[in-house]
């Protein structure tokens, strides 16, 4: 009995045969699934789920990547939806400085070979340069309003982040042991795991772990104890081997967990038994 702590289920991606993919993670043992809202509009869409349908809960939240377009206000709306008795923590929220204006433009310019032997800043770099320091003090806004919800409200909170490490450590240690939040689509070293297990959080993995390239997340994986991580799948994206590429679904969450099985030696039941009841315990499935 498997639970997908991190599917995107409200995405246009599962509209045309949703309760195929509902049977189709049952059928694989992924009885229950956690579905991630990543701005408003999308938090609204997974409470609707999770209201509708008795095995999947919703997280609210604003991911990194929708700050810039969210209110400055996202407090406010997301505690009216937490009203919900189906939810079952804040996020996805976190950073994201993969996609800043500056590497978009660094990346261009790179590509002209005129530009590169210019030495002079250009125009276009200074003012990507500006907007990079707006869209970071938005998503660090956005996300500490999440991170001050989640200790109103007593909730957990799904965390992503991109290429901002230290900012991320950085304002959670504002917050203590008041919250703790699981790094999903963990992707670090061994010891970038345990500096955040230390500091009272989770890890999840997703279907990276089975890729060829994956060997690393994998080991990591594998060298971690029960307990100190769950599963997921991320779906849409990150389908595993052998679905690389395709749609990811929430019952590939039982090929991610075969994969850290074998990886640890131990049965994929010894596997699911734990991870799920860390997802319970994390996600309060139990109405604790
Ligand atoms: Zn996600």
């Amino acid at each position: 009995m498997l639970i997908d702590t991190h599917a995107h289920l409200d995405y246009p991606d599962f509209a045309a045969d949703f309760d195929d993919i509902l049977k189709r993670a049952n059928e694989a043992g992924v009885t229950r699934i956690i579905t991630i809202g990543t701005s408003l509009e999308s938090s609204q869409r997974a409470v609707e789920l999770a209201e509708k349908y008795p095995n999947v809960f919703a997280v609210i939240g604003v991911h990194p990547t929708s700050a810039e377009d969210a209110p400055d206000d996202v407090m406010t709306p997301l505690r009216e939806l937490a009203k919900s008795p189906r939810v079952a923590a804040i996020g996805e929220t976190g950073l994201d400085y993969h996609h800043l204006p500056s590497l978009a433009v660094a990346k261009e310019r790179k590509s002209q070979v005129i530009n590169k032997a210019l030495q002079a800043e250009t125009d276009d770099e200074i003012e990507s340069g500006i907007h990079d320091g707006a869209i970071k003090d938005k998503q660090a806004s956005i996300f500490q309003q999440q991170l001050d919800l989640a200790v109103e409200l007593r909730l957990n909170v799904v965390i992503h982040q991109r290429d901002a490490w230290d900012d991320t450590l950085e304002i959670l240690r504002d917050y203590g042991r008041q919250v703790s939040g699981v790094f999903h689509c963990f992707g670090g070293t061994r010891e970038q795991a345990e500096e955040v297990i230390r500091l009272g959080h989770l890890v999840s993995f997703t279907g990276i772990v089975t890729f060829k390239n994956g060997a690393s997340v994998r080991e990591v994986a594998a060298g971690l104890s029960l307990g100190e991580f769950m599963v997921e799948t991320d779906c849409p994206y990150l389908a595993p081997t052998p679905f690389r590429g395709k749609r990811c679904e929430p019952a590939h969450t039982r090929l991610v967990a075969e994969s850290i099985a074998a990886a640890r030696g131990i049965s994929l039941e010894e596997l699911a038994r734990a991870t799920t009841e860390t997802a319970e315990e994390f996600f309060r499935l139990n109405g604790a």
